[in-house]
């Protein structure tokens, strides 16, 4: 099968003088997820907004191509860049749900995106909006719909525009840290989703993430950028397991290691002594309505001594 993104000897540079892109060379096949990583400033969202044209103003391609299907996309129109937006290549930034239509309803803004991008029914386009929405855990998707985008909370505007992207199942899908502002288990249905759409519509996806976890979680190939320059290059295995450049094995090295620290706490466990006790806690608040919310249900917990305890939930 031959390549659906071929990305040869790309660069970019804002205002002629910042490179911030370096000659990056990869390619990418249906269906496979390729990851970016790398230290901020490194050229990473650069490098996946030039691929749709999408660069902030200074920016521009300075070499290269980005062949998508067969065409050069350096040398489209921005009309018909446009006309390959939505269905053949969509994208999600990282603050997505901050720059959808205050004044339009997310139904209206769902449905006037599908209809553009996809030749299917009214009925069936609020079908696709609904199971999308529930499918990123937001489970009453009526009310989603219904609402303004300030009637939301940035998280959930953010699940909004992520589904409003795979809703359309694209060709190929540009992923800018889209789950950095999420709460971790919807983070993990967020990757979830994105694996999904890899495996079962073939959409090749390239993701910009800071997560090792979620890079090395869904990638066949990782990119590890450095100064605008794609600094090593391999299938996920070889980045991983051998990594060739000392700058990713300091990222990998950065990763925490929780079976180590695990073992390590175990054996403070038995020399410290005990410091607090949290026993069979409630707080219980007056909601509106006579309603009361249970803030905390029946806690329970020790902590000895030079312990650090993290708790962790969904906001
Ligand atoms: P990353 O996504 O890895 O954090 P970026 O692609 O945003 O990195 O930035 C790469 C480089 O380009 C940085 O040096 C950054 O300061 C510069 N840069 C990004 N956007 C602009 C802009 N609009 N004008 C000038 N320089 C920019």
């Amino acid at each position: 099968m031959g390549s659906l993104l071929e990305v040869k000897d790309y660069s970019i540079t804002y205002h002629n003088k910042v490179l911030a892109v370096n000659k990056a060379s990869f390619d990418l096949k249906a269906g496979e997820v390729l990851s970016v990583v790398g230290e901020s400033g490194s050229g990473k969202s650069t490098l996946i907004r030039g691929v749709l044209g999408l660069l902030s103003s200074g920016g521009k391609v300075k070499e290269g191509k980005v062949i998508f299907d067969g065409k050069d996309l350096t040398s489209l129109s921005p009309k018909e860049l446009q006309k390959l937006r939505g269905h053949d290549i969509a994208m999600i930034f990282q603050d997505a749900g901050q720059a959808m239509d205050p004044i339009k309803t997310v139904r209206k803004q769902f449905m006037e995106y599908t209809l553009t991008h996809q030749d299917i029914s009214v009925k069936e386009a609020e079908e696709l909006a609904h199971s999308w929405l529930a499918r990123l855990h937001l489970y009453d998707p009526e009310r989603v719909m219904d609402s303004y985008p300030f009637e939301l909370s940035g998280g959930m505007k953010q699940r909004v525009a992520i589904a409003m992207a795979m809703a359309q199942s694209p060709r190929l899908l540009l992923a800018d840290e889209p789950t950095s502002a999420l709460d971790v288990t919807v983070q993990a249905q967020v990757v979830y989703e994105l694996e999904r759409l890899a495996k079962i519509y073939q959409t090749a996806i390239i993701i910009v993430t800071h997560n090792m976890g979620v890079a090395s979680y869904l990638a066949d190939h990782i990119a590890v950028m450095r100064n605008g320059v794609i600094e090593e290059y391999g299938s996920k295995d070889q980045v991983i397991f051998h990594p060739r450049s000392d700058y990713t094995k300091m990222l990998l090295e950065a990763v925490p290691k929780l079976k180590r620290m695990q073992k390590d706490s175990a054996g403070v466990t038995t020399e410290a002594g005990q410091l607090l006790k949290i026993n069979e806690v409630d707080k219980v608040f007056q909601g509106r309505r006579k309603k009361e919310v249970h803030a905390v249900d029946n806690v329970s917990f020790d902590m000895l001594e030079g312990e650090c305890l993290g708790i962790v939930g969904e906001s």
